[in-house]
């Protein structure tokens, strides 16, 4: 029987996925945004809008699939993202999961103390989500959401890494991360592995943060795939050293372990970023840019025709499918 994936609008095939972006974001909010209730931020329709352009502009260029990888405590909205996916036809995967301690909604759990009272609650919520739906919605979770911060591994980001293999390993469902700046991809992938999860059931994300090609080796012998999902964010780290970086990984044969992406939000919950914001300066952050801009810097490079379309269908459709990256 073929693995199936849990869309937002209900099960798909592996091989139905077709070109994949595997991280972005139709609404984000952060935590505290429900606080500023005189500013609201855009109406429903104004976000359709925003959404239905930004998928229009995707599929010009053979986009059919996207992840959209928001944990619980980011202002994830699925019955947005159902009402988006089943509009436009277009297939969108969320995710269950919870955001790193720095910026994510960690005081809610820290009220009921660490280890294995919050893990297994933690775990259960996960499993609920994965397995039966969000909330009353029916809408189930297609993949798992972890983050790291800054420095090391919190207490409290373990607790979710551990909660997060418990319920891959209970459900199937892979695991996709976030990284600060191509940093402890490796300590998630270890912690991750040792507690039960094949690694080739992981995307460490935002692994582009970062131009160390051995970090990235380590990843990728590591036996997991590592996301270049932030084009774009030039003033995080620049698009010319994350192609450089993406080059050195093909010539390396590491090619099939690779997964791309932008990391664009469309709609943010409460006020809209003021314009002096480094995320308006980012001009080139839309979910086109791989194709507009980044792909032409791949050819030039040297990279293949099928070196590239690999990275947009046959490497989701390989993690999704649980097949582990051949090197090589
Ligand atoms: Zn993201």
């Amino acid at each position: 029987m073929a693995t199936q994936i849990q869309t937002v609008t209900g099960p798909a095939t592996p091989d139905e996925l077709g070109r994949t972006l595997m991280h972005e974001h139709v609404l984000i909010g952060f935590p505290g945004w429900e606080a500023d209730t005189i500013r609201p931020g855009a109406t429903r329709d104004e976000m359709r809008a925003v959404c239905r352009d930004r998928i229009d502009g995707m599929r010009e260029h053979g986009v059919a699939t996207m992840i959209d990888p928001c944990p619980n405590d980011l202002g994830r909205d699925v019955e947005f993202m159902a009402d988006i996916s089943a509009r436009t036809g277009f297939r969108i995967v969320c995710a269950t999961g919870l955001y790193n301690q720095a910026s994510g909604g960690a005081a809610y759990w820290h009220m009921r103390g660490h280890g294995e009272t919050s893990v297994s609650a933690m775990a259960e919520l996960f499993e609920k989500e994965l397995g039966d739906g969000i909330g009353e919605t029916g809408i189930r979770a297609g993949i798992i959401k972890v983050a790291t911060g800054r420095g090391g591994v919190t207490d409290y980001e373990r607790d979710v890494l551990t909660a997060a293999a418990r319920a891959s390993v209970a459900t199937g469902a892979p695991i996709t991360t976030h990284t600060d700046e191509g940093t402890l991809g490796d300590v998630q992938q270890q912690i991750l592995t040792s507690n039960g999860v094949p690694p080739h059931r992981i995307v460490i994300g935002h692994s582009c943060g970062t131009s160390d090609h051995d970090y990235h080796m380590g990843l990728v012998r590591g036996g997991s795939y590592v996301g270049f999902d932030r084009f774009g964010l030039d003033m995080l780290h620049p698009d010319a050293e994350r192609v450089k970086s993406l080059l050195r990984l093909l010539q390396a044969g590491a090619g099939s372990a690779v997964v791309v992406s932008h990391d664009t939000v469309w709609c943010w919950r409460g006020d809209p970023l003021p314009p002096d914001s480094k995320f308006n300066a980012a001009t080139a952050w839309t979910p086109t840019h791989f194709f507009e801009h980044i792909v032409p810097q791949l050819r030039e490079g040297g990279a293949s025709e099928a070196q590239i379309e690999r990275l947009l269908v046959d490497n989701p459709r390989a993690f999704f499918a649980g097949e582990a990256p051949s090197l090589g």
